[in-house]
């Protein structure tokens, strides 16, 4: 029998990458703004704005750092409320707080996306910008999101973290609003240990982003427009922004760019395999009554690395009962405001002064249930996953009833 895989392990680094590592530590070279030209973090940043289809890219430290800049980029004033979801890792708030500005939480739905008439009642509420978490890469309504936000001249940052290759309506997934961050971590799609980047085709608000982020002195001028020509708004907005602004220093290591960009060929696959199981487990998950996994809104195609479901019907008693009986048979689920101080479960931000109760959102966290389907998994694996699943489920509920 195939045995539980180990759902922690990321896909190996493609071989390419080493030899661009062995020259870099043969140069040692590691710092992007050293060589005069073409440093891998330059190259990353025209591959990615190319593969994803926007103008700019900038490479930093984290995703975490691409939220912050894009905030300090769009210029918010100090105590700015910035609308957020409250079914979001914690990183997204703490960027609010680093950026000095005030989160404010809106009500998700069951399906893990944002709920639409809280988010109306709440974007006239003094709110400056916005930002979207397409959190585990479920996608919110961003028709609805952009039309109520450019009708009030609200920017709406994307918190893409871990919805690289998803599409909605066929565009990227962090291309629809006016910037878009992407993480590097090594839970998500392409993996560097660490890492970030930051799209957006506003010449302005790149510079901005890229002083702050430790462009010092003249090193914006290695910064280019599309497929690294000279842009003249770009050169302009340096100009205008030169000595102007706080640096940061959240910069990318050369390091960093030469584990990510040989897997950038291997992003289609990973989205189509990630999908294909995804869909292959929700299917068998949803054949039981206790399971409900989400259908994605008709325009979003999705690129999951993970699976969400909800438990139906089942108290608190049954749903530790289930995730204990899941855990020993080998496959860990995780209860969003079940574990303890989960980092995704917004009573836990407590850094944060004033937090709002979210009744719908809390019920949600209460019963959704959070699996890792790296993309790597075989069918046989996928099999052994889901029958641990419907197994524990079925076993715990004829416990309770007997
Ligand atoms: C991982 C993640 C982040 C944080 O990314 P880092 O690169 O670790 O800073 C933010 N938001 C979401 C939705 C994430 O999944």
């Amino acid at each position: 029998m195939t045995l539980p895989p180990n759902v922690h392990d990321a896909e190996p680094i493609p071989a390419a990458a080493r030899e661009a590592i062995d020259a870099l530590m043969q140069s040692g070279d590691l710092f992007r703004y050293t060589a005069p030209q073409d440093a891998p973090v330059a190259l990353l940043e025209q591959e990615f704005a190319d593969l994803i289809g926007c103008k700019y890219a900038l490479a930093v430290s984290s995703c975490s750092a691409a939220l912050f800049l894009s905030l300090k980029a769009l210029g918010l004033p100090r105590d700015a409320r910035v609308l957020i979801p409250g079914f979001t890792f914690a990183a997204v708030p703490s960027s609010v707080v680093h950026a000095d500005c005030v989160p404010v939480l809106c009500e998700v739905g069951e399906n893990y996306r944002i709920d639409m008439a809280d988010f109306e009642a709440q974007i006239d509420q003094d709110i400056s910008a916005v930002i979207i978490s397409h959190m585990r890469g479920h996608t919110s309504d961003m028709d609805a999101i952009m039309t109520l936000c450019a009708a009030r001249g609200i920017p709406v940052i994307e918190d893409a973290a871990h919805s690289l290759g998803t599409t909605w309506n066929g565009q990227n997934i962090g291309t629809i609003g006016r910037v878009g961050c992407f993480s590097f971590q090594s839970y998500k799609m392409i993996n560097a240990g660490e890492g970030g980047i930051l799209v957006t085709d506003d010449a302005d608000l790149v510079a901005r982003a890229v002083i702050m982020s430790g462009a010092y002195e003249h090193n914006w001028q290695k910064h280019k427009g599309p497929r690294g020509e000279n842009a003249p708004d770009l050169a302009e907005a340096f100009a205008k922004w030169q000595n102007q602004l706080p640096l940061y220093n959240l910069r990318m290591s050369n390091l960093s760019a030469a584990v990510i960009r040989p897997q950038l060929p291997e992003l289609a696959r990973r989205v189509r395999d990630g999908l294909k199981n995804h869909d292959y487990v929700a299917d068998r998950l949803n054949s039981s009554p206790y399971f409900d996994v989400p259908a994605p809104l008709s325009p979003e195609q999705r690129a999951p690395d993970s699976i969400q479901f909800n438990l139906v019907g089942m108290s608190e008693e049954e749903i530790k009962a289930f995730a204990k009986s899941s855990a020993e048979k080998g496959v860990k689920v995780q209860v969003f405001g079940l574990s303890e101080d989960n980092a995704r479960a917004f009573w836990n931000w407590q850094f944060l002064p004033n937090l709002p109760q979210l009744p719908q959102t809390r019920a949600m966290l209460m019963k959704a249930c959070d699996v890792r389907l790296p993309v790597r998994l075989t069918q046989e694996e996928l099999d052994v996953i889901s029958e641990i699943l419907l197994s524990a489920v079925s076993e715990t509920m004829e416990r309770a009833a007997a």
